[in-house]
C-alpha cells in the first residue's frame, strides 16, 4: 500500500540570547531551572518583544542550504492557545505567508538520490520545558523563548528509510552551518511525523526524539494502519505520541484544525525586510562534490563528509598541501579509529613522501599504527633504507640470471610469477618495496627479447 510521510522538524538555534529578549539561551540546559528569565519571556503584560537578528540570519542560511526561495520580508504571527508551558497564552510564530523560506528541497543521498520537497522554513519561539513528575508537572521557563526554526516538508517520503535519510541529511546540513548542534537527545531537534496510507486520513505522531525512534514509530504506525485498512476500518485523523518504552503509538487527542489557533499578525513586531541578507553557505552536499572533484573515491568521501571530526581534519590537511587521494585512504582506513588524530602537518608530510614514492604504503600504514597521534615523518624517513633504482636493477638482473626458466615462463605469459621474484628479492634485501621492484622488473623484462 502506498504510504505518504511528511515531517515537521523543530530546531533549537545556538544563539547567545533568546528569540525576543536578551535572556541567555541556555542551549545545553546547564543552568538551574528558571534562572534565565525576564518579564518578556515570562509573558508579563505590557512588555515588548525585540527580534534576535542572529536567529533571522540563521533561518536565512538554512533556507539557502535547503534550496528555498526566500521572502523579501518576513512577518511574525500570534498563534493563540493556552497551555501551562506557554505563559503568554500565545506563541510568536510565523504563518505560511510570512515565513523566511519556502519551496525548497533536500536530497536523500549526498550524491543526489530522491528530492524531498520542503514547504517552508520559519521562525518561532520555544515553549517552557515541562517535566512530568508522579503527581505534578514542573515547569522550567529557561527554555521559553529560545529561537526555533520550523522546517515543514511536503508528504514526499514513502518509507521509514527515506524519512531517516532525509533527517540524517538535514541534521548534517544544520551541523555544517553551525546554527545548531541538532543533538536530538538534548532536544535541539524534535520531529513530528504525519503519515497516511492509501490516501486515508493522516495521523500525526508528536515529538519523537531520535532518528532511530522516528524509524521505529513509522514502522509501527504504517503496519498498524495497513492492518486496520485490511480489516475494513476507517483511519481517523488523530494525534498520537510515540511511547519509546513500549514501542507503540498512542492516541493523544483529536487534531484541532488550524483555525483554532486564530493566527493574526503580531502587532508588536513590524514586518522585517530581509531582501539584502544572503550568506555564503557550504552544505555537506557541496563538500561531498568538492571531495569527488579531488578524486577522492565516493565511499571515502561519504564517510568523511558524514563525520565532522574527520571532515574538519581533512580540510586542514588539504590546506597543508596534503594529497587528497593518499590522505583520504589512510584517514578512512586507519586514522578514523584513533581517539586522537596526529598533527595535520605531519600527516600532510607523510602523504607527500608517499606520493613521491619515498615511503612505501605498507611502511606508512605500519608506522601510523605504531606512532598514532605521535606520527613523526622524519623518524620514519631516518629508518627507511632508501634502495636506489640502480640497486633494484642489479637485484632484478641477478634474479633473471639465476632463474632463467622462471623468467622464460613469466615472459611467456605467466604473469603471476612476479610474486616469486618479489619473494626472492626480499631474501636479498628485506626492505625492498614490492611496488618499486615490480616497476623495475617490468621495465627490464620488456627490454629482454627471448630467442
Ligand atoms: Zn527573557
Amino acid at each position: 500500500m502506498k504510504t505518504k510521510i511528511g515531517l515537521e522538524i523543530h530546531l533549537e538555534l545556538k544563539t547567545k540570547s533568546k528569540m525576543f529578549c536578551s535572556c541567555k539561551n541556555d542551549y545545553n540546559q546547564e543552568d538551574d531551572a528558571n534562572t534565565n528569565i525576564c518579564p518578556i519571556c515570562l509573558g508579563y503584560p505590557g512588555t515588548l518583544p525585540s527580534v534576535n537578528r542572529k536567529a533571522i540570519e540563521y533561518a536565512i542560511m538554512l533556507s539557502q542550504a535547503l534550496n528555498c526561495n526566500i521572502n523579501s520580508s518576513i512577518q511574525f504571527y500570534r498563534k493563540n492557545y493556552y497551555y501551562p508551558d506557554l505563559p503568554k497564552g500565545y506563541q510568536i510564530s510565523q504563518y505560511k505567508l510570512g515565513s523566511v523560506g519556502y519551496n525548497g528541497y533536500l536530497y536523500t543521498e549526498l550524491y543526489g538520490g530522491k528530492k524531498i520537497a520542503i514547504d517552508r522554513v520559519s521562525l518561532e519561539e520555544d515553549t517552557a520545558r515541562s517535566i512530568q513528575m508522579e503527581n505534578e508537572v514542573l515547569l522550567d521557563f529557561n527554555r521559553a523563548g529560545i529561537p526555533l526554526i520550523e522546517i515543514v516538508t511536503k508528504p514526499d517520503m514513502e518509507s521509514s528509510k527515506e524519512a531517516v535519510k532525509f533527517l540524517e541529511n538535514l541534521r548534517l546540513t544544520v551541523q555544517y552551518l553551525k546554527i545548531s548542534d541538532a543533538n536530538m537527545e538534548k532536544g535541539h531537534m524534535r520531529v513530528d511525523i504525519n503519515v497516511s496510507v492509501e490516501n486515508n486520513e493522516r495521523v500525526e505522531i508528536k515529538n519523537v526524539n531520535s532518528i532511530r525512534e522516528v524509524e521505529n514509530a513509522l514502522e509501527y504506525e504504517i503496519n498498524y494502519q495497513i492492518e486496520e485498512i485490511k480489516k475494513g476500518r476507517r483511519i481517523k485523523r488523530t494525534t498520537k505520541m510515540w511511547d519509546d518504552y513500549l514501542k507503540i503509538t498512542r492516541e493523544m487527542r483529536r487534531k484541532e484544525s488550524e483555525e483554532d489557533y486564530r493566527y493574526f499578525p503580531e502587532p508588536d513586531i513590524p514586518s522585517i525586510d530581509i531582501s539584502e541578507y544572503r550568506f555564503l553557505v557550504k552544505t555537506p552536499f557541496d563538500v561531498y562534490n568538492e571531495l569527488i572533484s579531488l578524486n577522492v573515491n565516493r565511499e571515502y568521501a561519504e564517510i568523511i563528509v558524514r563525520d565532522m571530526r574527520l571532515c574538519n581534519y581533512f580540510y586542514e590537511f588539504l590546506e597543508n598541501s596534503g594529497d587528497a587521494v593518499v590522505g583520504s585512504n589512510l584517514l578512512v582506513n586507519i586514522l578514523k579509529s584513533f581517539d586522537t588524530l596526529p598533527s595535520v602537518r605531519e600527516f600532510a608530510k607523510l602523504s607527500f613522501f608517499m606520493k613521491e614514492n619515498k615511503i612505501p604504503p605498507h611502511i606508512a600504514r605500519q608506522k601510523l599504527l605504531e606512532m598514532k597521534e605521535n606520527l613523526n615523518v622524519d623518524e620514519i624517513l631516518k629508518n627507511i633504507e632508501v634502495i636506489s633504482e640502480s640497486e633494484i636493477e642489479n637485484i632484478v638482473k641477478s634474479l633473471i640470471e639465476r632463474y632463467p626458466e622462471k623468467f622464460f615462463e613469466y615472459k611467456s605469459g605467466k604473469q603471476g610469477l612476479i610474486g616469486f621474484f618479489i619473494g626472492e628479492a626480499k631474501k636479498i634485501n628485506s626492505k625492498i618495496d614490492p611496488k618499486a621492484f615490480r616497476e623495475v622488473f617490468e621495465k627490464i623484462s620488456q627490454n629482454i627479447n627471448l630467442l
